[in-house]
């Protein structure tokens, strides 16, 4: 079902989200949840949406890039659920990028992000799961994770000059930006990996 997305100002949009608990895993609420997240990230083309967004305080977003027309040089990422996610960032390179958002009518904004992390997440199902993100896609999860700790990108934003309408986005910021993300495309030639895990999985050298 595709639900109503809160917007900025909206109190829910600053809750921290909780840990999905071990025994909702599989579980219909948390399924249907997923579901609605998935249908209003399509239906509103949005790269991904956390539950936040719909006012859901639990640690879950959905991703899928595919010919995004919000964001047409958005590298590929298969659709993605990731429950209870960890952010573990992978040196200190950061990429300046133009970040828009379902919550945030109508207005883009600039905002440094880590160039490479590490996701791991549990999926709906209880499986883990790991993403390698780099460049724009290494933006997108970040961003998404933001939304579990009742963040926007406009927390992040350097300065008010960084903020704007999308109107003079268009205008005078898109083209360059685009320039801008295809050289960032080009410097992280693999922007997603994901790994799912074999359950129960070990390290080889634990014993
Ligand atoms: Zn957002």
């Amino acid at each position: 079902m595709i639900r109503n997305v809160l917007e900025l100002g909206h109190p829910k949009l600053r809750e921290i989200a909780q840990e999905v608990a071990q025994d909702e895993f599989g579980s219909t609420e948390i399924l249907q949840l997923i579901e609605d997240l998935i249908d209003t990230m399509r239906a509103r083309h949005g790269a991904g949406i956390a539950a936040t967004q719909i006012g859901i305080a639990k640690r879950v977003f959905v991703i899928e890039v595919n010919d995004n027309p919000r964001y047409p040089y958005k590298p590929k990422i298969p659709l993605t659920v990731l429950v209870n996610p960890q952010l573990r960032i992978l040196g200190d390179e950061t990429v300046s990028v133009i970040e828009g958002c379902l919550s945030v009518p109508d207005l883009r904004g600039r905002v440094e992000r880590f160039a490479q992390v590490e996701l791991t997440a549990m999926t709906p199902e209880g499986q883990p799961l790991t993403l390698r993100a780099r460049g724009l896609s290494a933006g997108t999860l970040q961003h998404e994770l933001d939304h579990l700790d009742g963040l926007l990108f406009t927390d992040r934003l350097e300065s008010s000059e960084h903020l704007y309408s999308k109107a003079n986005y268009e205008l005078f910021f898109a083209a360059d930006f685009q320039r801008q993300a295809e050289a960032i495309n080009k410097a992280y030639p693999e922007p997603i990996e994901i790994t799912k895990h074999v359950w129960p999985s070990r390290p080889n050298n634990v014993s």
